[in-house]
Formats: C-alpha cells, structure tokens, sequence
C-alpha cells in the first residue's frame, strides 16, 4: 500500500486543504499504520498543549525562594548554636583562671610571673648546660669513645623496643 503522501502530512503536521482532508481521511479508514501514526500525533500534540496550572512558575519560584531563605536562616541558626556552644566550652576551661585572676589579681600576676621566670630559667640553664658539654665533650672524648657511647645508645632503643614488642605480645599469650 502506498502511504504517500499520508505520510508526510502527519508527519509534518500540515495544514490541509478539504480535499486533502478528505483523501487524508479517506486512506485512514484503510490503512493501520497510517491511522494508529495519526493517533500517535494527536496524543503528542494533546500532551503538548496540557500547559502547567495558571500561576504554576510563579509559585514555584516563591516555593524556591522561600526554602533558599528557609536554609540560609538554618545555617545562621546552626552557626549561632555552634558559635555559643564554643564559647561555652572555652569560657567553661578558662572560667576558673578568670575567677582566679579577679578574686586576687596581684597574687595571680605573681604566681604567673614566677611559674614563667622558672620555666624560663630552668631552660637557660639547661641550655648552659647542653653547650657546655657539646664545647667539651669532644676535647676529652677520642672518636672510638663516641662510636661506643652511640652504639651503646642504640643497644639500649633496641633493647627497650624489643622489650615492649614482648611485653606488648604477652598479654595474647596468656589469653589463648
Ligand atoms: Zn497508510
């Protein structure tokens, strides 16, 4: 059967004049595949022409701006909680030196001010003492001296690595 020009015309949607109408109409009560083509176009444009609910764009771009504001104010709220909860936290560690410095400020300032003169004479001397024995370690000591004293510095790391590596096996050992 030849479906030409049937075809084209539903295909191509084309405006027809009555007689072709009537050609058109004519061959569809004849032809299958022509007619279920023609309703497959009519369903198309059918679901074509549904437009969306009057106002449907509108709303939805309300409904989008209102969650846009919805999370911007969650995620203020959620900085806002996370900010007081730390604050509570610091002020909760810090609270008792606050309470300690303003009960007696000057006794305070003294035990600070000397706890820090301690540290930091405490590590002056140390530090004295350190540059004193590397000035004069290496005038005594010949090299085999400091071979033997590094040898004897790793025997012991090793000694003390095998021994936790033992000590942190037997616990297994007695448990099976
Ligand atoms: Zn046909």
């Amino acid at each position: 059967m030849n479906h030409q020009p049937f075809e084209t015309w539903l295909l191509d949607d084309k405006h027809l004049t009555p007689a072709e109408k009537r050609d058109l109409n004519a061959h569809l009560r004849t032809c299958k595949t022509c007619s279920s083509l023609a309703e497959t176009g009519l369903a198309l444009r059918s679901a074509r022409a549904v437009s969306p609910a009057p106002g449907f764009a509108l709303r939805f771009q309300q409904r989008l701006a209102a969650q846009k504001v919805a999370e911007r104010r969650r995620r203020l709220w959620g900085l806002i909680v996370l900010a007081v909860s730390a604050a509570a936290l610091i002020g909760l560690f810090v609270a008792p030196y606050v309470v300690a410095f303003v009960s007696a400020p000057v006794e305070w300032l003294t035990a600070a001010l000397g706890y820090f003169l301690v540290v930091f004479t405490s590590l002056q001397a140390f530090g004295e003492v350190v540059s004193v024995f590397a000035r004069m370690l290496p005038k005594f000591l010949p090299p085999y001296a400091w071979m033997v004293i590094l040898s004897g510095l790793a025997g012991v790391g090793l000694l003390w690595i095998v021994s936790i590596w033992r000590f942190a096996r037997r616990p297994q050992g007695v448990m099976v």
